[in-house]
Formats: C-alpha cells, structure tokens, sequence
C-alpha cells in the first residue's frame, strides 16, 4: 500500500518503480504504473511482487515524464491483474491510484451504472477514475475537487489525464501522502523513503489538502480551494 507519482525530466516508470521499491515494507499483494505518453495513457499492473512489474517495464520500457504508481493492500476484490491499480475510465483518458477505502463506494457504483459506465473491477477504488471523468470539463483540478466532495472514507490519490502531460493531482483524507520538490521535478508519495535519492525537500499534508503539480510548479490548496503557504521539510536523515 502506498502511492508514488512523479514529473519531472526523468522517466517517470523508472523513478515510480524505484520509490514503490522503498516502500514495499508497507505490504502489499499488487503494483501498476500509468504514464501519459504522446497523448496517451499507459497503464501496467500487476497481481504480485513489485519485480513482476519492474521486469515487465525492463523488458518494454514505459516512456514519458508523467505518471503514478501503486502497490496495493487489497481491501475490495481479490488480488488481481484488473483489480490492481491504477484505474482507469472507459477511453483510458483518466489513470487514478488509490490507497484507503471509499466507504460509500456501492452508492457511487449504482449511480454510475445508470449512467452507463461499465465496471471492470471489484474495487472500491474504480468508481473513482469514472468520477473524475463524469466531472471532467477540462480542468482536472476541478474534477477532483468534485470527485472528492462525493467520496466518504479514507483515501490518498493521484491523478492524471491524458490532455496534461505535465499535470498532476492529488489529494488525501486519513491516508499518508506527502508531496516532494526537487530541481524541476515534483513528486508525491506516501512517505518519504520513496523520495530520499531525488530530493530531501518534502511538505507534509494535512487532510483534505490538494496537490496540484503543473509544469515545473507545485502548489498546495485547501479543500475549499484556497492556497495554502506551508513550510518545506528538509528532511536530514538517510535511509
Ligand atoms: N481499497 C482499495 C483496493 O482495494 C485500495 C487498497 C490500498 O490501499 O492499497 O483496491
């Protein structure tokens, strides 16, 4: 269980599965990444060890600077290939990794059908990425703020859209997430091993707190969406 995203110069897989790599003492049965590419989403996930995932990505690399990854702690449907994180949305224009549990997720998922949306997974976590894209007008930032105001439970999240190649969104509720700043590249993770080897700046997040990563800014708001000035943590010890 814990989430990495990233963006950045770099190839993002590359430095998602090594963050994910420093977080796997959390436990987990599942991992995936999506990176956005040329206008497209690229989503790989796994039921298994994080080396599944990273053998997969060494044998046909991922591109792209954008992305976000998962290892998963299954609470809603077995572990699985499809159960895995990131979801996606019906046109794959949407990628969403999830850790926590969204309580009213059964309510979310009938409103949804009568909308026509067809699920593929048992989580709790899907009827998320088709929120976001029900609310999805071209402002991801915006859809999250009305994704998040439906959901009730516990989650951390990131986010990313097939339009934005450098955007990225995220958001927690009574699951760890932090947001990390290097030299243009931004990062979030669930802690802050996952982020040691690029950058010791990180700010800690307090419930409710919106990430938003655009280009080479970082930018903090509240959940009725006012900016939030944070201190920067320099975090001084290694792992
Ligand atoms: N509840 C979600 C699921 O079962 C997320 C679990 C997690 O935190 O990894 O897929």
């Amino acid at each position: 269980c814990g989430i990495v995203g990233y963006l950045g110069t770099k190839n993002a897989s590359e430095v998602i599965v090594d963050g994910l790599s420093k977080l796997e003492y959390r436990g987990y049965d599942s991992a995936g990444v999506a990176v956005c590419n040329d206008g497209e989403l690229e989503i790989r996930k796994f039921k298994g060890r994080l080396a599944v995932l990273a053998e997969d990505i060494e044998k046909n690399e991922m591109k792209g600077h954008l992305g976000i990854g998962h290892t998963r702690w299954a609470t809603h449907g077995e572990p699985s290939d499809v159960n895995s994180h990131p979801h996606f949305n019906k046109d794959k224009t949407i990628a969403v990794v999830h850790n926590g549990i969204i309580e009213n997720y059964m309510e979310l998922k009938e409103e949804l059908k009568e909308d026509g949306v067809e699920f593929r997974s048992e989580t709790d976590t899907e009827v998320i990425a088709h929120l976001v894209d029900k609310y999805y007008e071209g402002n991801l930032l915006d859809a999250v703020y009305k994704t998040v105001a439906r959901l009730r439970g516990a989650y951390a999240l990131g986010v990313i859209c097939k339009d934005n190649e450098d955007e990225l969104v995220a958001v927690r509720k009574d699951s760890p997430l932090i947001a990390g700043v290097g030299e243009g590249e931004n990062f979030i993770a669930s802690d802050i091993p996952a982020l040691l080897k690029y950058t010791r700046k990180v700010y800690f997040l307090e419930n409710g707190e919106v990430v938003h990563i655009k280009g080479n800014e970082l930018k903090i708001y509240d959940s009725e969406r006012n900016p939030v000035e944070k201190e920067i943590y320099d975090v001084k010890w290694d792992i």
